[in-house]
């Protein structure tokens, strides 16, 4: 619908556009390693600096009042996380206070589940905006009463050019607009329509109220810029009280305003609006918010919009808002992070004024230092083969000892049983090893984790197929680990499952949710959604994990032995069938790059 096409700052077509830039990795890894060698200080950054000074020199009275301002139609996503992490963060160091507003002045894309989702996420992350949850839609009032103070003083008319009229009057970068035929309407006349507007006189699109600023400058948003619009829409909050809404640019700072923030942090595109945000302000005489814009967070192989993120839910690209493939803050919790990891990463990208893209995988470097230290070890064969070791008692079961988390003892141990039959990781396992390839093979010794070494023996194929079908294997009774004799050198350990006390169990792998590390990068004539990763998801419904792990709750982490970080599904799983998600995988190409940037 044209009329509500231009609620967001976004929507403006001839609107400043930062460039994205390439990922540099070098850069990016000696800055990162220069902000984890100060790890404990968090790092500076300008807009720390710019409200230490501010407090120094007394402005404010002393004051630090920020705001998170979602509109509430979306889950947040890894962006906002760092808008959170900066707002609530600055608040808290210098003893001010954060408020949470929804800027809910577009009903048509609106929703209460955002509300609920956004509050939801925002206390996971961990911080707390006490009795200060606003919402711009309370201000609607208030907001009329502003913009007629603004017709009063002859700075603002309301005018009946269409929206693609009005377009066609603005201009171009390299041209002036013309000013509206409307624009000379008495105060008189302005203040009339603009309240038959508000009665519902007019249908949707007919009439707008603009500021009255100047239409040759050189800044398009201050080209006589729209304030209000009809539209007749159920508001999730107000009902049906309004039929016309503030603009973004109207609502914004007089929001601000009211709520006496003192720093209003926002993100880059809105820096070609800070003269219409303090000329609002100017022209009401209220207090008047200092406007700071930083860059906003790209991640590679990601995409941040809302837009597009509606749309992989919408098409089905994605279960829903919280599939863990999805950048939200919903979909990473499923999948496993911790609140701290990404508060950790919103520290450590830093905040900067021009924008840039930051590798994922210094995310998942973040995400695995927590997890090392708090996920449990465990052991599960996602790819069963079978394994039977002829020369063990057909009845015997042992109850090994097996450690919880070598970084952390005082989680203790565990015992896991062993038995004759078992399951072993297919790939663990090669006919015909190749150069180099030191696991197990017919006629080669490996060592099964926290049990003893076995030899293969012999193997048992489908004769129709060919496929393996069994592995046979002896054991030697003397190199039960932690036992006298235990020393025994093999070249390598691999973790297994007892077949008859294992639990079957589903678990989900997750890829990029793109293939290219710029999902923008596209042919001529493609778009972003061809850039989707086809095998982003792979469930694997026949693994076998360790009885202790049958009864794992949601919130539990886990690392299983040589595999990665894994968390019990909180949507899909189910006693009687598990369901895990891969977090992450051990390997951190992060640690590697920071390694090949200091050498380099
Ligand atoms: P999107 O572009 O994803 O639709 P938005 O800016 O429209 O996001 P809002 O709900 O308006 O979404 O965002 C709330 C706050 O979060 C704003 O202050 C916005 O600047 C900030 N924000 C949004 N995306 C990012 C990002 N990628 N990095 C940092 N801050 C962000
Ligand atoms: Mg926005």
């Amino acid at each position: 619908m044209a009329s509500t096409a231009c609620y967001k700052p976004a929507a403006y077509v001839l609107q400043f556009r930062a460039g994205r830039t390439k990922v540099d990795r070098k850069v990016a890894a000696e800055n990162a390693s220069e902000v984890t060698a100060s790890a404990d200080s968090a790092p500076s950054h300008f807009i720390r600096n710019i409200v230490a000074e501010d407090l120094q020199q007394g402005r404010n009275l002393g004051r630090v009042h920020t705001r998170f301002p979602p509109e509430p139609n979306g889950y947040l996503h890894i962006g906002h996380a760092k808008s959170i992490c900066l707002n609530f963060g600055l608040a808290a160091e210098f003893g001010g206070l954060c408020n949470l507003r929804f800027d809910d002045t577009n009903p048509s894309k609106e929703d209460v589940e955002y509300v609920h989702s956004i509050r939801e996420d925002v206390r996971w992350l961990g911080f707390d905006w006490g009795d200060r949850e606003y919402y711009a839609s309370d201000y609607f009032e208030r907001l009329y009463g502003f913009a007629v103070q603004i017709i009063k003083a002859g700075k603002a008319y309301v005018c009946d050019l269409s929206a693609d009229q009005m377009r066609e009057y603005r201009g171009t970068l390299t041209e002036p607009g013309r000013n509206s035929p409307f624009r000379d309407r008495s105060i008189d006349e302005n203040l009339n329509l603009f309240e038959s507007m508000k009665a519902g006189k007019f249908p949707d699109g007919a009439r707008t109220l603009r500021a009255k600023i100047d239409m040759a400058s050189s800044n398009l948003n201050m080209r006589d810029p729209v304030m209000y619009r009809i539209l007749h829409a159920t508001h999730h909050r107000t009902g049906d009280r309004w039929c016309i809404y503030p603009t973004y640019d109207f609502a914004h700072g007089q929001s601000d305003s009211i709520e006496g923030i003192t720093h209003s942090i926002c993100t880059l595109e809105f820096e070609d609006h800070r003269p219409l945000y303090d000329w609002f302000l100017d022209q009401l005489g209220v207090h008047h918010p200092q406007q700071i814009e930083f860059a906003r967070l790209n991640l590679t192989y990601t995409v941040l919009s809302k837009r597009k993120l509606i749309q992989l839910v919408q098409h089905q690209y994605v279960s829903g808002w919280d599939d863990p493939r999805m950048p939200t803050l919903a979909g990473f919790r499923r999948r496993g992070y911790t609140s701290e990891a990404i508060r950790t990463f919103c520290d450590r990208i830093g905040v900067a004024k021009r924008n840039s893209t930051v590798d994922i995988a210094m995310l998942e470097h973040c995400l695995r230092e927590d997890l090392n230290k708090r996920a449990a070890r465990a052991m599960a064969v996602l790819r069963p083969i079978k394994v039977v070791i002829q020369n063990y008692p057909e009845d015997q079961v042992e109850e090994l000892e097996a450690v919880n988390n070598p970084e952390d003892h005082s989680m203790g141990t565990r015992t896991v049983p062993f038995s004759r039959v078992l399951y072993i990781e297919e790939e663990d396992f090669r006919e015909d090893p190749p150069k180099g390839f030191f696991r197990l093979s017919p006629g080669r010794e490996v060592r099964l984790r926290y049990a003893y070494i076995i030899k293969c023996v012999g193997v048992i194929k489908d004769p129709q197929t060919g496929a393996i079908m069994e592995l046979q294997c002896t054991y030697d009774p003397e190199t039960k680990s932690g036992s006298s004799q235990s020393s025994r050198k093999v070249k390598a350990t691999i973790h297994w499952v007892s077949a008859a006390h294992s639990v079957e169990a589903e678990v989900r792998l997750y890829h990029h949710m793109f293939s290219k590390e710029d999902p923008d990068e596209v042919p001529e004539g493609r778009d972003w959604l061809s850039n989707i990763n086809p095998t982003s998801l792979e469930v694997l419904k026949t693994c076998r994990i360790e009885p202790l792990l049958a009864s794992a709750k949601a919130g539990d982490h886990y690392q299983f032995e040589r595999l990665g970080y894994f968390c019990v599904d909180p949507v899909d799983s189910r006693t009687e069938r598990p369901v895990f998600n891969r977090t992450a995988t051990l390997r951190d190409t992060w640690a590697n790059i920071q390694k090949a940037g200091k050498k380099g």
